[in-house]
This record gives C-alpha cells, structure tokens and sequence, in this order.
C-alpha cells in the first residue's frame, strides 16, 4: 500500500494549513484497509479532500486517505443506480451525473470535496441535500474488519449530520456511496437565486447557475484558503427567537417542523461587527462572514484562536453558541468542535 512518513498535508486541506503527518496512508483495497484495521493506531483520522478539515497542531495523528476510485451506472425502468467510490471528487461526480442525464443533484455542483465525505455531514446547498439521494453506503468497519452496508435510513441523515459523524466517527472507512435517481426527476428552485430561472429549467441550467452564484458569493480555496461555512446555523428554542426578534426584527430565521428555530449563523458574526475583520494572517472574509480565511501561512492554532473570539463576540451580543461545522483535528485526533468555544 502507498504510505509516507512524515509528510506535509499542507497541499491536502483547503485551509492551507501546515502540519506535518508522522504516516499517511493511500488504501485502495478491502486487503489494505484490514491491513490497517490490524495496526489497531491509537490515534487517526480518516482525511479525504480536507475541505471541511482544520489541522490545529503542527502535527497530525496518523491519516488514512482511502482512495478507492471508480464509478458504475445501472438502471432498470424507473430509476438509475450509481455506485461512487469514496475518492472521486464530488463536483466532478455532480458534472459525470449531469452529462448522462441523471438528475437530483445538479444544486449541489461546485461543493469541494470528496464523494466518500459527502455522507458524512450531508452536504446540501440550495434546497438539496445529499442525502435525499442515496440509496446506502458502504462502511468499512475497522473492530468488524468487514465490509457493512448502510441503509439510507441507517445513515440517519439530519442537517450536516449522520451517524458517520456521531456513532461511527472514527471507527471505520466508507468505501463507496450508492445513489438512487428516480427518472422522473422535479427540479428544486425555490432557494434564493435558482427561482428567477427561465422555465422550462433543465438540470443543466441550474447546475450552471449553482456554478455561477457559488464563485460570486464564495472565495475559492485555490485564491483564498478556507473551509466554507466555518460554523452551523444555530438552533434555538423558539422561547429564545422570539426574544431576539423583539431585539433585532431583521433577523433572518427559518422556523424548524420540531419548534425550534434555525438563525443564520452568517448575520449573527456580521452583527457583531465582524465581517471584514482581520488579525495576523487570518481574518473573516469581507463579504462572507461565515468564512473564515488563511490569508498567508497562519498555523493551524490561529485560525482556532480567530473562531474562538467569532464564538465569544456572538455570545457577548446573542447569547447563541456557535457550533464550528468544520472538523477539528489535533494531534491525538478530533476534538469536539463545540468545546472550542471554552477555555
Ligand atoms: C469553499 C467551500 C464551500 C463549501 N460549501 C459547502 C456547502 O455548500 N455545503 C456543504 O455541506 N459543505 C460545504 N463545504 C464543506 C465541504 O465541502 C464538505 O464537508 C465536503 O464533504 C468535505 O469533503 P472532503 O473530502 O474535503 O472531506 P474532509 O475534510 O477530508 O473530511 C471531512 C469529514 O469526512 C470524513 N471522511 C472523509 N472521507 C471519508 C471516508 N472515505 N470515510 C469516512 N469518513 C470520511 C473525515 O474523517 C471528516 O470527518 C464547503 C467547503 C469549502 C472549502
């Protein structure tokens, strides 16, 4: 199996983070990945593209990179079935999907990262999630050692959320996601920016106009090294909206089917003056202040400490926790995001 020794990730993570993994490994195999299975490492993380990933120390535990490729296309009547493996990139499995004329997941085009990761916290953007379209996911289960299919209702997919990222974190590899596309396919273009769409819309349109509005609103990591959102939109109890709303009427809000309410998370850093703000070689990106940014060659540790003080001021003026949506992964291995707020 390929694997190096210590060995720079700085090219292997959107945030452009320099830190130095003591071994990283390339499995493309059940046999290599039982390999390391046995090695039984006290400390690892799975990495894929390292685009929702933050190396916080100059070190990294060991990093499993599987790098299963390859992609195949069934159908029967009804619906197309397309099994991906984990390192093929998701933009190019959106465009691969597109160009055959199968749809549902054209709105989310231009998402970095890579297919196996995409389980993982449900990427969604523009009214889709990718969730709504798999079908299960192939789990490489280390304490097993085997292959374990999960169902879709399995995966408990929920907003950036699954039981990859909860029960099984750490514990195992996707090695391959299946999707279902039925063919009788309904465009979704409610979200802000899709609906101005001429009808009749194809897929192809609104895959294009995803691509446009995306490098309009966001910085790409090639130019300007981040990780997208950096935090969740914040839950509240609607006890607490209704509070803030009386305060602040021109919150954004998106009411939940459980009581709760969802705020963006993005509005809350830019009332508490933040947008724009810069320190060092990190800062809040000026027109998307749920980014934040490695201008140069901030170390891991800096963009903590910048999050941390995001996470202080929204308090200070909202009394809301900040929850980071990125991974943050020292050199024991991940820490709970939420904890980074304290101490
Ligand atoms: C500019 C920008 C825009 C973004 N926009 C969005 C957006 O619109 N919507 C959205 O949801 N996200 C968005 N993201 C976040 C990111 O694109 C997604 O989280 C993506 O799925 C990360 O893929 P990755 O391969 O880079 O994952 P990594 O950062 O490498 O890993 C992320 C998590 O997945 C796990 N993982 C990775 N591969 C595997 C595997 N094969 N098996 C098991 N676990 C694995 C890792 O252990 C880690 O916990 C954005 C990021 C950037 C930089």
């Amino acid at each position: 199996m390929k694997k190096h020794l210590q060995f720079s990730v700085k090219a292997l993570n959107s945030f452009n983070i320099q830190a130095i993994a003591p071994k990283i490994f390339f499995p493309t195999s059940l046999v290599e990945l039982t390999e390391l299975a046995n090695k039984h490492f006290t400390h690892f993380y799975v990495l894929g593209e390292g685009s929702n990933t933050l190396f916080c120390d100059e070190k990294t535990p060991v990093l499993i990179k599987p790098s299963f490729k390859g992609i195949e296309l069934t159908e029967d009547n009804d619906s197309f079935y397309v099994k991906v493996a984990c390192a093929e990139n998701w933009h190019d499995f959106v465009e691969y999907c597109v160009n055959k004329k199968i749809y549902g997941i054209e709105n989310l085009a231009l998402i970095p990262g890579s297919a196996g990761a995409a389980p993982v916290q449900n990427v969604g953007a523009y009214g889709v999630e990718v969730g709504d379209f798999i079908d299960k996911v192939s789990w490489f289960d280390f304490s097993q050692q085997a292959l374990v299919n999960y169902s879709n209702a399995q995966c408990k997919f929920s907003y950036r959320d699954s039981i990859f990222k909860q029960k099984l974190n750490g514990r195992g590899v996707i090695t391959h996601v299946y999707f279902k596309f039925p063919k009788i396919w309904h465009p979704i273009i409610s979200y802000q920016g899709l609906s101005c769409l001429p009808p009749p819309v194809s897929a192809q349109d609104i895959m294009q106009k995803v691509i446009q509005l995306r490098q309009e609103k966001l910085p790409d990591p090639k130019v300007l090294a981040n990780a997208g959102s950096f935090f969740k939109n914040p839950m509240v109890t609607n006890a607490c909206f209704k509070a803030l709303q009386q305060k602040y009427p021109a919150m954004p809000f998106y009411p939940q089917s459980n009581g709760n309410v969802k705020l963006a998370a993005g509005w809350l850093i830019e009332q508490a003056g933040l947008k724009g703000f810069k320190e060092g070689d990190v800062g809040v990106h000026e027109k998307q202040a749920l980014v934040l940014i490695n201008y140069a060659d901030a170390l891991g540790q800096d963009i903590v400490k910048l999050a941390k003080h995001v996470q202080q001021q929204v308090m200070k003026q909202f009394n809301v926790q900040l929850q980071a949506e990125v991974r943050f992964i020292t050199q024991q291995g991940e820490v709970d995001s939420a904890s980074v707020g304290k101490g």
